[in-house]
């Protein structure tokens, strides 16, 4: 689908699914502040929506009204407004815009929401203005805007290096169900990777024998049951954050296992927390058990690729 060139207000819909890191191995922190990871990335069929709509005449102020609606609105228009003022700037797009975004990915939930938002206006501000910048321009201005950004350019599945920006595509698993139970609580991304630092500190990373980049990327190919991934925060959280989490995160990764999912884990810097699943029945019948417990409980999908995502 392309928008619609035809009418002088051009108005276009994309969609901003959420991730969830399978994998994902924090280094140690580089003098910019910033610590390089190795992360397996997994976009899938759930999360916001954004619709652009530019608007004719003369350039006004403000330059772009941004809406938020849904539960988890946070400064998310922020990362928005960001991305929309340097697409204006690399480009020289001045069209006045409004921009709607309906949000359902929980807010610090380590589903990359903002991060999706910003990726998705700069695809839709691509075909709305005409520009048609080739991805690796579009990349370059999402890594300025965060470092996950760049990854839903693309979407799929991804092993990721550097502080985010280096992806390569992997084959992304077929037939498997994800279930997402966010904990009601946000994990702040910089509050996360100071904590990690602190523990780190105390002393010597313990060596638990980590597979090759190789077999982690060869791993995605193989049953979930079998995945060698790994999140660093997770023992960190287990082991140094707050007792009421702490004990969200053990009820939750516990209540995966007795419900049959192949493989459960944290996604980035939490808080929400994933199961995998390769039978369908079973995920329903623990989304249907975690939905008692928990407010945000998601059945979904893997999203294969990014392809159509700007819609009319
Ligand atoms: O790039 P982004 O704005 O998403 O990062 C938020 C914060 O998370 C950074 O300020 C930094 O403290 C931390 N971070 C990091 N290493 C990364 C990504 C994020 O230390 N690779």
């Amino acid at each position: 689908g392309v928008c619609d060139m035809r009418r002088s207000e051009r108005v276009c819909r994309i969609s901003a699914p959420c991730k969830i890191n399978l994998h994902l191995r924090i280094g140690a922190r580089r003098d910019d502040g910033f610590h390089d990871l190795e992360s397996v990335f997994l976009c899938l069929a759930f999360g916001d929506a954004l619709w652009l709509r530019t608007l004719p005449g003369a350039p006004a102020e403000p330059d772009c009204l941004i809406q938020m609606q849904g539960a988890a609105l946070g400064n998310g228009g922020n990362i928005i407004s960001r991305a929309v003022s340097l697409f204006r700037e690399r480009t020289g797009f001045k069209h006045p815009l409004r921009i709607r975004a309906e949000k359902r990915i929980p807010l610090g939930g380590g589903l990359g929401g903002g991060s999706s938002d910003a990726a998705s206006a700069l695809m839709a501000l691509n075909a709305l203005s005409g520009a048609s910048l080739p991805l690796e321009a579009l990349e370059d201005m999402a890594a300025a805007l965060g470092s996950d950004v760049p990854f839903f350019l693309r979407g799929g599945a991804c092993w990721v290096r550097g502080r985010g920006e280096k992806l390569e595509p992997l084959p992304a698993p077929e037939g498997l169900r994800v279930v997402l139970v966010n904990p009601g609580f946000p994990s702040g991304t910089q509050a996360a990777f100071a904590l990690l630092d602190r523990e780190r500190e105390k002393g010597p990373p313990v060596d638990c024998g980590v597979p090759s980049p190789e077999a982690l990327k060869a791993a995605l190919g193989e049953a979930p049951a079998s995945w060698p991934y790994h999140n660093d925060f997770l023992p960190v959280f287990l082991a140094a954050s707050e007792a009421a989490s702490q004990r969200a995160y053990h009820g939750i990764l516990r209540d995966f296992k007795d419900l049959g999912a192949d493989f459960s884990g944290l996604s980035g810097a939490g808080s929400t927390c994933f199961g995998v699943f390769t039978q369908a029945g079973a995920a329903e019948q623990a989304a249907g058990v975690l939905k008692k417990k928990w407010n945000f409980v998601q059945l979904t999908f893997p999203l294969a690729s990014r392809a159509h995502a700007v819609l009319q």
